[in-house]
């Protein structure tokens, strides 16, 4: 069955369709549109949007996406409202990707695509709910947030009446598979490469920034890092405000690594300029940053795991997250009646712990907050034998 494009799209005639501009722009070992493997439910091709156009489209639309504005990065909402949420990071890992993919000649509609979609299935309360989540499940196939994009995209998202999800192609499904299997020993598509890479280079950046300005760190403490000796001795970083110098310290950090990792990659791509998509991934080729720039990043990082990630600050949040996130599992999963209609019919396939754990991934940090004063809190009386 081929469905047609709805609804029906007066044919038009591009000045340049999106197979010509992709033959104009790209370079060999990009992916290209054409050479798409196509969607589970083949679908008519669109008169002037390719395939990957349409799958960015169909994320940025679905209301997973836009719950991503309710979900918590690393801070949360009652921590003030300047710091990123896992939407406003999604756009920016998806900013910068673009930035790389168009530098380096790559199909920037899939770059976009894979981006939007890399956080989608992240449960409130950040990796802290998703721990909880696993271990609420860890006997019924465990929770992961890159598998639960995947569930997300194929089974949960309702676009269409002739199938569930989005039926996304198969290079975005593959681009999160990846995601979901970073061990599987297979070397990715270098658009999902570009991806990952851009991912770790903003929340790297934007954790500092948001740390700093919630006062979890103080401009002492970065002296000695070796990301941030490199950034200022181009950056006038000792002029200006707190707040200025913040702000030169993220643009600097993103602007060193973008430009190195580009140039690397230039480097590495440069005896594949003959190779397709297919065959760059056989051989291997895996781009990074310079092993000097790597490993001050992996210097920054564990800086950010220590004094930021447990910080006492965040170890309270979750702490509350978790003991909220638990209760509420217990609570559905002895009384599934109180599971949306839609939820109740998926317990029969998917088995109650499955079904309710995915039925809490899908909210945002507010209305588990909400569900957890409604169901825990106020139903405390009425529900005694579960808590
Ligand atoms: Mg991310």
């Amino acid at each position: 069955m081929t469905l047609p494009t709805y609804p029906p799209t007066r044919c038009i005639e591009p000045s340049l369709s999106w197979q010509a501009r992709e033959r104009l722009l790209l370079a060999p070992y990009a992916m290209f549109s054409i050479h798409s493997e196509g969607r589970a439910v083949q679908e008519e091709s669109h008169p002037y949007r390719g395939p990957f156009q349409r799958d960015r489209d169909r994320v940025l639309h679905s209301a997973a996406f836009r719950r991503l504005s309710g979900k918590m990065q690393v801070f949360t909402g009652d921590m003030g409202d300047y710091h990123r949420t896992r939407l406003t990071h999604t756009n920016e890992v998806a900013s910068l990707a673009r930035t790389v993919g168009r530098t380096l000649r790559l199909n920037e509609d899939l770059i976009e695509a894979m981006a939007l979609l890399h956080d989608i299935g992240h449960p409130p309360f950040g990796h802290c709910g998703e721990d909880v989540l696993d271990a609420c499940v860890k006997d019924h196939g465990g929770f992961s947030h890159n598998a639960f994009a995947l569930e997300l995209v194929s089974r949960i998202e309702q676009r269409h009446t002739s199938y569930p999800g989005l039926n996304l192609t198969h290079e975005v499904l593959e681009g999160q598979q990846f995601r979901s299997d970073k061990n599987s020993g297979t070397v990715p598509m270098l658009e999902i490469q570009v991806v990952d890479a851009c991912d770790s280079i903003a929340y790297d950046a934007h954790d500092l920034d948001d740390a700093l300005k919630l006062g979890l760190l103080q401009w002492n403490q970065l002296q000695g890092l070796g990301l941030v000796q490199r950034v200022m001795r181009f950056s006038s970083m000792d002029q200006g405000n707190t707040a200025h110098r913040r702000q030169i310290l993220v643009h600097s950090l993103i602007d060193l690594q973008m430009g190195d990792f580009i140039q690397h990659a230039i480097l590495q791509l440069a005896d594949a300029t003959e190779l397709d998509s297919k065959s760059v991934q056989d051989v291997g080729i895996q781009l990074q940053m310079s092993p000097e720039l790597e490993s001050d990043k992996r210097e920054l990082e564990a800086f950010l795991f220590e004094q930021v990630y447990r910080h006492p600050r965040l170890i309270e949040v979750r702490s509350r997250a978790a003991t909220r996130l638990n209760q509420l599992f217990r609570l559905l999963k002895a009384y599934p009646q109180r599971l949306p209609e839609r939820f109740k019919r998926m317990v029969n396939e998917s088995g109650i712990e499955h079904t309710v754990a995915i039925y809490l991934a899908g909210m945002t940090d507010r209305f588990c907050d909400e569900q957890y004063v409604a169901m825990v809190e106020l139903g405390r009386e009425s529900a005694q034998d579960w808590s």
